[in-house]
């Protein structure tokens, strides 16, 4: 499903290479977690994978059920099943919150040759996502992330994602900034969307989000390349030993 080759990426500002030449394949029903130290290129891949501008891919392939996704533009990607929880999420001062998410429901219906959901299909959806997630009506209606504080970004992201039901999900450190109970809310609407058709890369610097999303696949990424991969212990390795032994050794 989501297959990753070779991946070279730099600063299109300046010369400086971010990504050297990262292989990777998530396949579907699966979790694959990527960790690394700070400044090793994780939000980079997640940005060049959503289309992102600013990074020049200077060699490999990214792909999703076979369509080069590099050479789309960002909605065709979310079209394509692709759905990106950014680190960051953004504000959108003026739009309504229900209003975004009922228009990129919709848009990614009509992109898949489905018909547009009712409006009454469509809050009787949303009212049972958001109240998973503990996200009241207030936050509905409000201007999409605007004001909103940390926790409740990263939670408004998970329900966009679960009312997209998108193939290919990705997650860029959504536990960053959140207390233990925002975390365990994000980390069970992530669990309620694990599907066998459905793949997961969840970015992470800190092991804790793995104890509650469990993953298949852990690879360690550091300066650009994926240097060690392996299963749910490499975690829990990189919780006692640090980074920095894992690196001296993939070096
Ligand atoms: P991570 O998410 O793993 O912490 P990033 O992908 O954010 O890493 O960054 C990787 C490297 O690229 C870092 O050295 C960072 O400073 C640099 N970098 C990323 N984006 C930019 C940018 N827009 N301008 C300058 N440097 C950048
Ligand atoms: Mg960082
Ligand atoms: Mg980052």
């Amino acid at each position: 499903m989501l297959e990753i080759k070779d991946l070279h990426v730099k600063l299109e500002e300046e010369d400086k290479a971010i990504l050297k030449g990262l292989t990777l394949t998530v396949e579907p029903g699966r979790v694959h977690a990527i960790m690394g130290p700070n400044g090793s290129g994780k939000s980079t891949l997640s940005y060049v994978l959503a289309g992102r501008e600013g990074y020049e891919v200077t060699g490999g392939s990214a792909t999703l059920d076979g369509a080069d996704l590099l050479d789309m533009e960002p909605e065709e990607r979310a079209a394509a099943g692709l759905f990106l929880a950014f680190q960051y999420p953004v504000e959108i001062p003026g739009v309504g919150n229900m209003t975004f998410l009922r228009t990129a429901v919709n848009a990614q219906r009509r992109a898949r040759g489905e018909e547009e959901m009712s409006s009454t299909e469509f809050l009787k959806l949303i009212r049972e996502k958001a109240k998973s997630l503990a996200i009241d009506a207030d936050m509905l209606k409000r201007p999409v992330n605007t004001g909103f504080s940390g926790g409740e970004k990263k939670r408004n992201e998970i329900l966009q994602m679960a009312m997209l039901e998108p193939k290919m999900c990705i997650l860029d450190e959504t536990d960053s900034g959140l207390d233990v109970d925002a975390m365990k809310l994000v980390a069970e609407g992530v669990n309620a969307l694990r599907d066998a058709g459905r793949g997961f890369l969840v970015i992470t610097h800190y092991q804790r989000l793995l104890d509650h999303i469990k993953p298949d696949v852990v690879h360690i990424l550091s300066d650009g390349r994926i240097i060690k991969t392996g299963g749910p212990e490499l975690a829990l390795e990189v919780e006692t030993e640090g980074y920095t032994d894992i690196v001296a050794e993939g070096a």
